[in-house]
């Protein structure tokens, strides 16, 4: 495939150490040589070594950088391509500087996503690879790293041309029976067509199982916090963020709005939502601020719910608990070290099989427990152990479950005794929804759309 040299800046905008341009193409080197002055020429050194020298203006022959410049030759590269780093000292002047340099020296300013495309499109990786890389920029937890790091790896894509190649066997025998009738009766080819489809759709269902975890993973879980005013929420919030690297601020609109923060609990990225307590206000901006809680509330995807041990359980602890009860959620039994006033047989009633934890935030003690039990809440042996690969991405559940509806169709079309070519088209359907999932005839719009997503400069 004959594309032209892109070049970029690949390192994040804004002061560093160092900053990187990076170029892809055929004239990856012969562009570098035209501005790059050192011991040897570019297009003389080995491949995947780096070089110290100066970048000097070919048509003023003024210094512009004192620079490393790292040669990769095609095909062992990202791209495939030949790839040029530049490296110069950090700072959004001297990159960019740079970066003009090589676009006035031939080079083209890459799109978003274009180097991951490239990748793509000269067949180094295919497309759930691509979203990996993409998801990998913006995971949150290590262990969401891991999953796309597996996806970038290939793992999923292996696992799907599998299931693919199983399908088109079952076509080719299906083809058999239509071209040469006499080989086989139709309930034969039938019946091991159910056989082989079976297989297949076993195969699906347990990849789509592990895609709630690998949204989650992916996401974050969207995590309220509710109680009546001082019972020890803010202090909850605090503990959960202090105790764990928190990963993402969002910049709260107002000081009122819902503040979010990501935290990772035992490998599992919650995105904790303080609610501002939910109780009624007069204050009109407050009254803002109690909207957006309510409506967390109903976004959310686990509460914790806190409670303080050291006055009795009110009306209005029980209305929130009936609030809950449709909600994955701890309830969390605060202010321990204070002398009990809560009536805990009570509180036990009405907790049923919900993970129930003692804590005394202020002594900064039980949140190990809190944490634990979160964890079990949604991954039996908690994340970190847990040594499996999940489907995390929307598209690709889309796709598998398509994939799956096909299938079933197959089935019953089977079952039913329909003739072998009706079968055919559903499972012919099944397997181009594998297909579309590692980028099989995707439609160029799609292509182009997923990339446009990515950082300019990947
Ligand atoms: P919120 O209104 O629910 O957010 O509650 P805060 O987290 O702001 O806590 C209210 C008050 O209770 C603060 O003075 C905290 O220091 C105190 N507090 C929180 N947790 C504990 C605890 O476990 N024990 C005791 N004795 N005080 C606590
Ligand atoms: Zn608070």
């Amino acid at each position: 495939m004959e594309l032209d040299t892109i070049a970029a800046i690949s390192t994040p905008p804004g002061e560093g150490a160092i900053a990187i341009i990076r170029m892809s193409g055929d004239e990856a080197v012969q562009i570098g040589d035209r501005i790059y002055q050192g011991k040897k020429k570019l297009q003389d050194v080995d491949s995947h070594t780096i070089h110290y020298g100066h970048l000097v203006h070919p048509r003023t022959n003024e210094t512009v950088e004192e620079v490393m410049v790292t040669v990769l030759r095609t095909p062992k590269t990202f791209t495939r391509e030949d790839i040029v780093e530049i490296n110069v000292h950090g700072g959004v002047v001297s990159a960019d500087r740079v970066l003009q340099l090589v676009l006035s020296e031939g080079a083209r300013l890459a799109e978003p996503g274009e180097f991951t495309k490239r990748a793509f499109l000269n067949g180094r990786i295919d497309l759930s690879q691509a979203e990996g890389v993409m998801d990998m920029i913006r995971s949150k937890t290590d262990r969401a790293m891991n999953v796309a790091m597996q996806q970038v790896e290939g793992r999923l894509a292996r696992q799907i041309r599998k299931l693919r190649t199983q399908l088109l066997e079952a076509i080719a025998h299906i083809e058999v029976n239509i071209d040469y009738p006499e080989y086989d009766a139709e309930s034969v080819t039938l019946e091991r067509l159910q056989k082989q489809i079976t297989a297949v759709q076993q195969e699906i269902d347990q990849l789509l199982a592990t895609a709630h975890q690998g949204k989650i993973l992916r996401e974050g879980l969207a995590t309220a916090i509710i109680g009546r005013p001082n019972v020890g929420k803010s202090s909850l919030m605090n503990a959960l963020v202090q105790d764990n690297r928190a990963i993402v601020t969002e910049v709260p609109g107002t000081t009122r709005d819902v503040l979010e923060e990501y935290v990772n609990v035992k490998g599992v990225p919650l995105r904790l939502i303080d609610t501002a307590g939910i109780r009624e206000t007069e204050d009109i901006v407050e009254k803002l601020g109690v909207e957006r809680s309510r409506q967390a509330l109903t976004d959310a995807e686990l509460i914790l719910f806190v409670l303080n041990a050291n006055e009795p359980l009110s009306k209005e602890d029980e209305a929130l608990f009936s609030a809950i009860k449709d909600f994955n959620a701890v309830v969390v039994l605060n202010k321990t070290d204070l002398p009990k006033e809560i009536d805990e047989n009570q509180v036990r009633a009405l907790v049923g099989d919900r993970p129930l934890v003692t804590t005394s935030l202020l002594y900064d003690e039980g949140i190990e427990g809190l944490e634990k039990a979160i964890a079990h809440l949604f991954f039996d042996q908690g994340v970190e152990e847990a040594e499996m690969s999940y489907v995390s991405n929307t598209r690709h559940i889309a796709l598998l479950n398509q994939a799956k509806e096909t299938i079933n169709e197959a089935q019953e079309a089977a079952q039913n005794e329909m003739p072998v070519d009706m079968v055919q088209i559903d499972v012919t359907r099944a397997w181009e929804h594998l297909g579309e999932i590692v980028g099989e005839n995707a439609p160029d719009q799609l292509i182009d759309q997923l990339f446009s997503q990515f950082c300019l400069g990947k």
